[in-house]
């Protein structure tokens, strides 16, 4: 079948070149002309572990191509995927519907026969009405449906989760428009994979509801974390014995430096603007938005502690600074947070990141980048772990700790253990809501 997918950014390219995989006719359209000729190249714009190849393996194939060109894309297109950015808006936390609004208006303008419009950007409730409504008043003569298909991917490990859901939400409001979607998900219900058909409004619910819950349980560990650090408890321990019982789970169960990301933040904000504009406050939601703040301010604090009370004249060497590992977004990422204080309180703040620096060059424009850690290392006074990059796992610490003026280690990703810092040589450790010394 004939899809066209717009947005070729983490979601839409990752979906465009999956879906070609699947053996459908996939044309991808954006309106950034570099990402397009960028893509037309065989280069992938972002950093995601093997889109090149697959998307390589797909053009070759003869069924993937990109264009700026919407009309020509919709040609025979049985299904359109908008999968534009939804930004928060800036004052209210609203999620900004502008860009998924112009691409519903653009695809009306430009589509000729039949076709399923199919929102894969995560959108409030009603959002799809309204993608309706639009293309109904900018096109009277299109017969078309509309569906909410909300993505799950996660960046870093995108290709495997969208070729092995947990689960595809498709809403729709009739059978035809069901039946496109069967058509388009068919190598994965072949596969047996949940295929969960709703209306509209539960579709658009879910993908908030899962991202809020999600979200909710990061925040309840760290707090978890900060209250282990005053009583003596081990939060991985913790995470460990409670992660086993099987109604609560052990995803998402690692105390850290707080959740970023494009998602979380964004999509925490939005849910709690709908409940509020609903009348329906979600109370929990805005709470875990206001605890994941104090959890980023207690990274500062922990640092600003490990270097004796002040950043000022301290070089501080920052591992990680990308929202996890695996990608090179930056995008809410807790580094954005957490560092520039640290470089405003006086302190020389290093970076090496994998894939960060594209990104984070405009982003954090008070860091020096390096590519090698341990010449990095060189006359550091603390070094933090911000992001568990699998290199960062398995240092050299004693090379490290040789290498600095004091060393010291801000482990926000307790990556390592109070254990492997001392036999090291660092004279002071601090991880999260575990053991430390000073
Ligand atoms: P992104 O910013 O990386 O990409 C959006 C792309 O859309 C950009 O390349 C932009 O140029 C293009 N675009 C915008 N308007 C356009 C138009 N009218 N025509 C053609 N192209 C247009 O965004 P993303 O991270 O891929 O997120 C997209 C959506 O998916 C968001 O709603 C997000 O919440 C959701 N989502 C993201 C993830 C993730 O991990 N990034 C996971 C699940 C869901």
């Amino acid at each position: 079948m004939r899809i066209a997918m717009i947005g070729t950014g983490y979601v839409g390219l990752v979906s465009g070149v999956c879906f070609s995989d699947f053996g459908h006719d996939v044309v991808c359209v954006d309106k950034d002309p570099s990402k397009i000729d960028r893509l037309k190249a065989g280069e992938v714009p972002i950093y995601e572990p093997g889109l090149e190849a697959l998307l390589a393996k797909n053009v070759t194939a003869g069924r993937l191509r990109f264009t700026q060109d919407l009309a020509s894309a919709l040609e025979n297109a049985e299904a359109v995927f908008i999968g534009v950015g939804t930004p928060s808006r800036r004052g209210d936390g609203h999620a900004d519907l502008s860009y998924v609004y112009a691409a519903a208006a653009e695809i009306a303008a430009a589509a000729r026969g039949y076709l399923v419009i199919v929102t894969k950007s995560t959108v409030p409730v009603g959002t799809n009405r309204e993608v309706r409504r639009i293309v109904a008043e900018t096109n009277p003569d299109l017969d078309f449906d509309v569906a909410s298909n909300p993505e799950f991917l996660r960046e870093g490990a995108a290709i495997d989760d969208f070729m092995r859901p947990d689960r595809v939400i498709v809403g729709v409001e009739n059978d035809r428009a069901a039946e496109i979607m069967s058509e388009v998900y068919r190598p994965l219900f072949l596969r047996d994979f949940p295929i969960i058909r709703t209306d509209l409004e539960s579709a658009e619910m879910i993908k908030y509801a899962a991202n809020a819950f999600l979200a909710t349980k990061i925040t309840f560990i760290n707090e978890v974390a900060a209250l282990c650090e005053k009583v003596g408890a081990d939060v991985k321990e913790v995470a460990k014995g409670i992660g086993l019982d099987g109604r609560i789970g052990n995803k998402f169960l690692h105390a850290g430096p707080g959740y970023g990301g494009s998602c979380f933040p964004k999509d925490t904000k939005a849910l709690a603007q709908i409940g509020r504009n609903a009348s329906s406050p979600m109370t929990i939601v805005e709470s875990v938005i206001n605890v994941n703040e104090t959890v980023k301010a207690r990274m500062i604090d922990k640092m600003r502690a490990l270097c004796d009370g002040s950043f000022g004249g301290k070089k501080v060497l920052v591992l990680g600074v990308t929202f996890k590992p695996n990608t090179d977004d930056m995008r809410d990422a807790p580094s954005l947070t957490i560092l520039p204080p640290v470089s405003k309180e006086g302190g020389d703040v290093h970076v090496v990141d994998p894939q960060g620096r594209p990104e984070g060059k405009a982003l954090l424009p008070d860091v020096t980048w390096h590519d090698d850690i341990y010449d990095a290392a060189k006359d550091a006074d603390l070094i933090v772990v911000l992001t568990e990059w699998n290199e960062f796992r398995a240092l050299d610490l004693k090379r490290i700790a040789r290498a600095m003026r004091s060393p010291r280690m801000a482990d926000l990703r307790n990556i390592y253990t109070a254990q492997d810092a001392r036999v090291a040589g660092f004279e002071s450790y601090a991880s999260v809501g575990r053991t430390s010394y000073q």
